[in-house]
């Protein structure tokens, strides 16, 4: 549904972001893109909905070229993009008047975007947060609301960029769960970050480095890759330890690198023939 062809991209200082970029999503896909700071992953997302056009080759959306202005409308209603920080995308006094906007702006009607609203708290389970000022919000449910704001507007894909960087684990987690229920209800997913730990859930990793796409696979292959060092980026530890291992003759399967517990009775198993 989404296919970028030669896609370069250098900002009005002539910093080059991205170079020739070659990537297609199907629908339904969930696709983890990572990259140090400065690798062009947010440049890479502000090209899905034709908020930034490339200079050299293009971007299409279903079908749509986000170069031609009068499908811009159209290109945003299938692709939603959350950004890191919530507090300054929000518009309402409070959070229901907020999620309201998005809907309100696609001309709805009322009763419509009433059931979209309601939808959109019950799903990020922000109801008793209704009538409160969003600014007053924590930065796990800040992030929550601009995840139900993108939510009213019922895109087919998401794009999620960096939104746990700012959060404690657990609200980092639980922005995560939402992001594979959205997944499992059939949504397209592009979730950016450079914690390579939120990624082993992905269908397939895009790495970035220096505005290109270096290894591309599938999470058990480019998790496991060590020259992911030499990038600039942290393999998640259990996956690292698990290769390291591995050299020395010992072989924990990659289902066992999910968790700590899994990968103890994994060693256990094989060290204490228990
Ligand atoms: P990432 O999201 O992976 O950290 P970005 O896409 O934000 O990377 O940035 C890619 C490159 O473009 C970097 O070299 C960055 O410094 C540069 N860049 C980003 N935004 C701008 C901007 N508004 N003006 C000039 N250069 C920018
Ligand atoms: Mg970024």
């Amino acid at each position: 549904m989404i296919r970028l062809e030669n896609v370069s991209y250098n900002y009005p200082d002539g910093t080059p972001a991205l170079r020739n970029i070659n990537m297609g999503i199907k629908k339904g896909e969930y696709i983890g893109i990572t990259g140090k700071n400065g690798s062009g992953k947010s440049t890479f997302a502000l090209h899905l909905n034709g908020l930034l056009r490339p200079q050299k080759g293009k971007v299409m959306i279903r079908g749509m070229d986000t170069g031609d202005f009068s499908k811009l409308q159209g290109i945003r209603k299938i692709v939603g993009i959350v950004f890191q920080n919530p507090e300054t995308q929000f518009v309402g006094r409070t959070v229901e008047e907020d999620l309201a906007f998005g809907p309100e702006n696609l001309c709805l009607p009322p009763i419509e975007i009433r059931k979209r609203v309601d939808r959109a708290l019950a799903e990020t389970g922000l109801g008793k947060y209704r009538y409160r000022s969003p600014k007053t919000l924590s930065g796990g449910q800040g992030q929550c609301v601009a995840l139900a704001g993108i939510l009213t507007m019922e895109p087919e894909c998401l794009v999620f960029d960096e939104v746990t960087s700012m959060l404690d684990p657990d609200s980092g987690k639980a922005v995560l769960e939402s992001v594979k229920r959205l997944h499992e209800k059939g949504k397209t997913i592009v979730y950016i970050t450079h914690n390579l730990e939120e990624l082993q859930a992905a269908d397939r990793i895009i790495v970035m480095d220096k505005g290109r796409i270096v290894i591309e696979g599938k999470p058990e292959d480019v998790l496991s890759d060590l020259s992911l060092r030499d990038l600039g980026l942290t393999p998640p530890s259990l996956i690292e330890l698990a290769e390291r291992l591995k050299n020395h003759g010992v072989a924990v399967p990659w289902e066992k690198t999910s968790s700590p517990s899994s990968f103890a009775e994994e060693i256990c198993r094989l060290f204490l023939k228990t």
